[in-house]
């Protein structure tokens, strides 16, 4: 009997999913797959990795609606080509359903396994889904990437149609008569199997917004004590647990400025399509002979919060112990590490990239490189944060700074590692020298 593989990634939901609903409109009953990616996993820094436990929960979730639906999800822990030159042997494969991933690593795994699945006659076809428009889809008028956010957002806008936010009818045809059981079907693999650890942090539920949460969003997003002033979505926008469809279509009814965030997501996405040589080094290239002072002690104050800003200490204990940082915070830390230590910004992007339940190389890059000055937005190079300015306008009572500092205001809490002023002409006169 020929099958239908749909192969979930990023998007570890079944309702409102468009590789799904392709699939599941086949004619061949589906088998959804999950694959613990080894060449993925094997290069996490730590067994515990609260990204791997949000996974394999939300994994174990779709398995059980699949078994509650009468089909039966495969969950495989291996190097993907593995998996399906394993999955060639063991069915008759009809067709290979999946969505679109933007990242340099899964463009060439998906290239490697549609070619694999080619020497077999096994059709494998990739949807967007996890962003509105993609690649070539919104351009400037002169047909290249937008380099100015601005010109992007107006530009998405214009692109809008009446069905972009339209609800895929996975959930609806996720059926008995659509699935497939498969009878002896191999056991699941545990966190222990792969060598993890059960490692939870704190995530909002996966649903949608509601209007009272986000009424307020413009004025809320940026006040860093409110623990409601933004959605706190990013991990399902990441995972896919959530529809950026349903979201964005709340969004638009509900605060504008919330749908401009959510366009720099699609932003960065399509940049990373167009530039992945970003995720490597500097776009601008004058800026990548940039003499970093890469002070590993500094960084190691930074990495911990103890730089005796504090601003800076409590984004970075929020990171530590939650994987979750407060957007102002992100780019206040991020422009203290890049400007004020001058040390790389690879060394701080991948430091979130470790630690971050979020983490997003599109949004990660994009933004590290924003703040840097360094990228393809347009973002003046010069631009420093002051921390001290920072706190006093987006935590004037200091609220969020003593939630995540127990000792701030005592001896215990450490004098600043460098003087801001001598820092920021120290950093403009390295970004300018790399210019010359
Ligand atoms: C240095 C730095 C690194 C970052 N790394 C990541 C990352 O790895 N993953 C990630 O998802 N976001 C990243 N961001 C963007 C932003 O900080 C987070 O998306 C946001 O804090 C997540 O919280 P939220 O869901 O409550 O956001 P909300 O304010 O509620 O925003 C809603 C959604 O819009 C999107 N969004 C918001 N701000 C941005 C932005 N500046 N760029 C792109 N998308 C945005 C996110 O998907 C977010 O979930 C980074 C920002 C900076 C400055």
């Amino acid at each position: 009997m020929k099958l239908t593989i749909f192969w979930h990634r990023r998007d570890l939901r079944i309702t409102d999913n468009t590789g799904l609903a392709a699939a599941l409109q086949g004619e061949a009953p589906v088998v959804p797959l999950f694959i613990f990616d080894r060449d993925i996993l094997d290069k996490l820094p730590s067994k515990q990795d609260a990204r791997v436990t949000f996974i394999y929960d939300a994994v174990e979730q779709l398995a059980q609606e699949t078994g509650g639906a009468s089909g039966t999800m495969l969950v495989c822990y291996g190097k993907p080509e593995e998996v399906f030159e394993q999955l060639l042997k063991d069915y008759d494969l009809a067709a290979v359903h999946t969505n679109e991933d933007y990242e340099p690593y899964a463009r060439q795994r998906d290239e490697a396994i549609a070619k694999l699945l080619k020497q077999k006659n096994v059709p494998f076809t990739a949807h967007k889904d996890q962003v509105i428009f993609a690649k070539d889809e919104v351009l400037t008028k002169s047909g290249t990437a937008a380099k100015v956010y601005g010109a992007y957002n107006k530009a998405w806008r214009a692109a809008l149609q009446d069905d972009s936010f339209q609800e895929r009818p996975s959930r609806q045809l996720f059926t008995k008569k659509n699935l497939h059981r498969i009878d002896q079907a191999p056991a699941r693999p545990t966190l222990a199997d792969m060598g993890f650890e059960r490692y939870e942090q704190p995530v909002t539920p996966a649903q949608l917004l509601n209007k009272n949460d986000v009424e307020h969003y413009d004025k809320t997003r940026n006040r860093l004590a409110d623990d409601h002033g933004t959605t706190h979505r990013s991990v399902h926008l990441r995972h896919g647990t959530l529809s950026v469809r349903q979201l964005m279509s709340q969004a638009q009814e509900l605060n504008d400025k919330l749908l401009d965030e959510l366009i720099w997501r699609d932003y960065f996405m399509m940049l990373l399509w167009h530039f992945p040589e970003t995720a490597e080094e500097s776009y601008d290239k004058p800026f990548r002979r940039i003499e970093w002072r890469n002070n590993q002690e500094e960084f190691a104050a930074w990495c911990e919060g103890r730089t005796g800003f504090p601003l800076v200490d409590a984004g970075m204990r929020q990171l530590n112990q939650t994987g979750w940082m407060h957007n102002r915070a992100r780019i206040t830390t991020a422009s203290f590490l890049i400007k004020d230590l001058l040390i790389d910004w690879k060394w701080g992007e991948q430091y979130f990239a470790d630690k971050l339940i979020d983490y997003d190389m599109s949004n990660n890059i994009g933004n590290w490189q924003w703040t840097a000055g360094t990228g393809v937005v347009s973002a003046p190079w010069f631009r420093i944060f002051s921390p001290e300015s920072q706190l006093q306008k987006y935590d004037p009572k200091l609220e969020y700074v003593k939630a995540w500092i127990p000792e701030f205001g005592t001896d215990a809490y450490p004098q600043p590692i460098v003087d801001h002023k001598e820092a920021r002409q120290r950093a403009l006169d390295a970004f300018r020298a790399a210019r010359k």
